[in-house]
C-alpha cells in the first residue's frame, strides 16, 4: 500500500449533518471510511446488526452497544404495517421508538414485498400486496415508501426497489432493472419534498441479478443519479453462492469511489472479505442473531459450535477462548448450554450477543488490517476461516 493511502482519497458532502470520506486505503478496495450521520460517526466497513421490527431480538440497546455496533438497521414495510409510521412518529420517531441514540438505516422493505407478501400485483407505478397481518391491501410505491420512511425519520433511508429472485432469466431481470430504475429516478424528484422537512440520506439500489450485463448496466445507470449512497441488492436471493460472490464487483464497478457502497443482506467472512475487496462499506444480515437462536455460534477461532451438543456440558471455558464479548467474559460454556436446553431467554440474548460480537471482531480486525497496510496478511490468515463457514447457514 503506498505512503499517501492513509491521507484521505475522496471526499463527500452529503446534505446537512452527513458526510462521506475515504480515509485510508485504496477507493476500489479494502478501503477505511468514515460515515458522518446526525446520529454520530460510523466507521466502515461497518456490520450493521437487523431489528426489523425496531429491536435486535432479545436485545437491549445497550447490549447491541456493547457488541461493537455503531449503527444498526429496521424496517420500514414491518413498522408501516405494525405498529404504523405515525405510531412511531407519535412515539417521537424511530431513534426515541427504539432507544437506540446512534445511526439507523431503514431498508425500504422491497426484499420482503417480493418475498414475503402474498397475492402481489405489480405494475409500473408500484406494487399492491395482501398484509400478510391482516389480509388488507397495502400499496406501496416509490413516493409512499420515501414517505413512510421520513415519518420513521432513520438517518439512512433506501429507495423501494424491485427485487427479483436470483434465478429469474434475462427478459424478467431486465425488466425488474428498469422498473428499479425508474422507481429510483422518481424517488429523487420526490426528495425534495420530503426530506425538506426531515433530513435524510437516501441510497439508490443497483439491481440487475446475476446477470453481468445488466448488473454493470444497473451500477452506471444509478451512479448517475444522484444519491448519498449506494447499494447492491439483489444478492444472496436463491442464486448460487459463487455466483453471488463474482457478481458483487458488477456491482460495484461503476459507482463514485466518494459515496459509501453497502451490500444488502449479505453476511458471512467471505462474503465479507470478497465484498471489502470491491470496497463496499456497509453489511447487514440476519445470519449472527438468527443462528444464535438456532444455537448456533460462530467463532474466529475454533470452528462454529452447536452449544446444545452435550460435548459442552460441563466445559467451564468460555464459548471461544479470547473473545471479549458479554458472554464470554462471565459465562461457561456449560451454562450457556444449560439455558438453550432449558429455553431460558438468557441463553438465547449471550449467544447472540457472542455472535455479533464475532462479526464486528471481523471487521475490526479488517480495519486494522486495512489501516496497517497488511490486507494480504489478514486475506491469508482467515482463509481457514472462510473455509469452516462454507457454505454458509443461512
Ligand atoms: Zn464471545
Amino acid at each position: 500500500m503506498s505512503p499517501e493511502a492513509a491521507q484521505p482519497v475522496a471526499r463527500h458532502p452529503m446534505i446537512d449533518g452527513f458526510g462521506f470520506e475515504v480515509v485510508g486505503g485504496s477507493p476500489n478496495g479494502p478501503r477505511l471510511g468514515r460515515l458522518s450521520t446526525p446520529h454520530g460517526l460510523v466507521e466502515t466497513p461497518v456490520f450493521m446488526p437487523v431489528g426489523t421490527q425496531g429491536t435486535v431480538k432479545g436485545l437491549t440497546p445497550d447490549q447491541v452497544l456493547g457488541t461493537g455496533a455503531q449503527m444498526v438497521l429496521a424496517n420500514a414495510y414491518h413498522l408501516a404495517i405494525r405498529p404504523g409510521e405515525e405510531a412511531v412518529a407519535a412515539l417521537g420517531g424511530l431513534h426515541r421508538f427504539m432507544g437506540w441514540e446512534r445511526p439507523i438505516l431503514t431498508d425500504s422493505g422491497g426484499f420482503q414485498v417480493f418475498s414475503l407478501a402474498e397475492l402481489r400485483q405489480l405494475d409500473d407505478d408500484g406494487v399492491s400486496f395482501r398484509s400478510h397481518v391482516d389480509g388488507a391491501t397495502v400499496r406501496l410505491t416509490p413516493e409512499r415508501v420515501l414517505e413512510i420512511e421520513a415519518a420513521l425519520n432513520p438517518d439512512i433511508a433506501m429507495v423501494l426497489d424491485h427485487c427479483a429472485p436470483g434465478s429469474v432469466g434475462l427478459g424478467e431481470a431486465r425488466a425488474a432493472l428498469e422498473r428499479t430504475m425508474s422507481w429510483a429516478e422518481r424517488t429523487v424528484r420526490h426528495r425534495e419534498k420530503v426530506t425538506s422537512v426531515s433530513p435524510l440520506a437516501v441510497f439508490g439500489i443497483v439491481q440487475g441479478g446475476i446477470h453481468e450485463s445488466l448488473r454493470r448496466e444497473a451500477s452506471e445507470r444509478i451512479a448517475e443519479l444522484p444519491f448519498d449512497g449506494y447499494a447492491v441488492g439483489g444478492v444472496s436471493v436463491g442464486e448460487e453462492r459463487d455466483v453471488m460472490l463474482r457478481s458483487i464487483p458488477w456491482g460495484t464497478h461503476a459507482l463514485p469511489v466518494d459515496r459509501p457502497r453497502y451490500l444488502m443482506g449479505v453476511g458471512g467472512f467471505e462474503e465479507f472479505r470478497v465484498a471489502v475487496e470491491c470496497g463496499i462499506d456497509m453489511f447487514d444480515c440476519v445470519i449472527p442473531t438468527r443462528n444464535a437462536r438456532g444455537a448456533y455460534l460462530f467463532r474466529l477461532t475454533g470452528g462454529p459450535i452447536r452449544i446444545r451438543n452435550s460435548v459442552h456440558k460441563r466445559d467451564t471455558g468460555p464459548l471461544e477462548e479470547g473473545c471479549d464479548c458479554l458472554a464470554c467474559r462471565h459465562y461457561s460454556r456449560g451454562f450457556i448450554h444449560h439455558l438453550y436446553l432449558r429455553k431460558e431467554m438468557l441463553g438465547y440474548t449471550l449467544g447472540s450477543i457472542h455472535n455479533l460480537r464475532v462479526f464486528h471482531r471481523f471487521l475490526e480486525r479488517a480495519r486494522a488490517a486495512i489501516a496497517a497496510g497488511t490486507w494480504e496478511r489478514f486475506r491469508e490468515e482467515m482463509a481457514p476461516l472462510e473455509a469452516e463457514y462454507r457454505p454458509p447457514s443461512r
